[in-house]
């Protein structure tokens, strides 16, 4: 069987993000409304579901799965997902990207499982400003979550942020700060438009990747890097540090072009490309009474045909694409 994932622009593709639930304990003022109505359980892959479709997706040629969400960690039973998942033969990587609330609980066992690198969102150190942009959330909890990532002997350790303007604008320095304190990386992501938010206009909110490697460099010296992850960022050293910043510029520096990526939802929608609709129901053939494991990666192999050359996000329109991130899986 050919195991190697090519789709119509030649790019090869190895890297699925896996959002293992809709659901979370916080609601980020970017990625959700306030008022959510999440899937019903019906509707949601159960476990068992959701390994056969790592199980395929790694028989079709991925090498690398990003589990996500929702909030990954809040998910019943999810460490017998994720043991399950780290043993299937052919995987050479297994991360999550998370919002740490859970990492005090889960950090040692997810390490104990073979994983490597973690992915930790956080957006403010501080207490109050942490509870506006996450509306639910609570910084403390995050950030013990975030020394017990470090206690547990991961390899690798990123925050990931999203900067809003007169939000959490002034606060680039002190996050990089921390992160250098730390011996972490950083990455800076733009805001995407995906899903109709009401609590801020994303065009009036947006501070691109250039403007926040400007305010980074007044102060602390940044010099390229030639590190390189799995997903779209672009690195720099910082100077006197382990740290690297990473800035994810899916507006100011498109990055389709070296796109090696698709991203099953936790209805078992197969999305070939972030900012785009194009799909494929894996859930249909997963539960279907004749379930077969060749038809689920024949499915996989034949969406190469519909991945789209590249996605376009426009902040001065309504959104194109009406999921939130939480149902795209981030
Ligand atoms: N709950 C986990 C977390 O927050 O890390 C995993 C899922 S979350 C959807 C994954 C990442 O997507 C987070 O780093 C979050 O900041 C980012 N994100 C969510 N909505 C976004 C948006 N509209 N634009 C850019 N990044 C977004
Ligand atoms: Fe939850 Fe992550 Fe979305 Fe925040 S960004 S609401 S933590 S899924």
């Amino acid at each position: 069987m050919n195991t190697t994932l090519i789709d119509n622009f030649g790019r090869e593709i190895n890297y699925a993000r896996l959002s293992v639930t809709d659901r979370c304990d916080f609601r980020c003022v970017y990625c959700m409304a306030e008022k959510m109505t999440f899937l019903s359980k019906k509707d949601v892959l159960s476990l068992e579901e959701l390994y056969q479709t790592a199980s395929a997706l790694v028989a079709s040629g991925i090498k690398k799965i990003r589990l996500t969400g929702g909030e990954p960690l809040i998910r019943n039973n999810i460490m017998w997902l994720i043991e399950k998942i780290s043993q299937l033969e052919g995987l050479e990587e297994l991360t999550l990207t998370t919002n740490g609330s859970q990492l005090v609980k889960y950090a040692k066992q997810l390490r104990s499982f073979g994983i490597k690198r973690i992915n930790i969102s956080i957006d403010s150190l501080d207490a109050e400003k942490f509870q506006q942009i996450t509306r639910t959330g609570k910084l403390q909890p995050v950030l013990n979550g975030i020394d017990a990532a470090i206690d547990a002997g991961f390899e690798s350790i990123k925050l990931n942020t999203v900067i809003l303007k007169n939000r959490n604008d002034d606060e680039i320095i002190s996050l990089v700060n921390f992160a250098k304190s730390k011996s972490i990386d950083i990455a800076f992501i733009e805001e995407m438009p995906l899903g109709d938010i009401v609590e801020h206009d994303r065009l009036l909110a947006f501070c691109s990747s250039d403007e926040i490697r400007h305010i980074i460099e007044q102060t602390l010296p940044l010099t390229p890097s030639n590190k390189k992850t799995n997903g779209p960022a672009t690195y720099f050293k910082l100077a006197d540090s382990h740290s690297h910043i990473g800035f994810i510029s899916p507006h100011s520096h498109n990055f389709c072009g070296d796109c090696n990526r698709i991203r099953v939802t936790v209805e078992g929608q197969l999305l070939l490309c972030l900012g785009n609709d194009h799909s494929i129901d894996l859930r249909g053939i997963l539960r279907d009474m004749h379930y077969d494991q060749k038809q689920l990666i024949q499915a996989i192999q034949k969406s190469m045909e519909i991945k789209p050359e590249r996605h376009y996000f426009n902040l001065a329109e309504k959104p194109q694409i009406v999921r939130f991130m939480n149902a795209t899986g981030g």
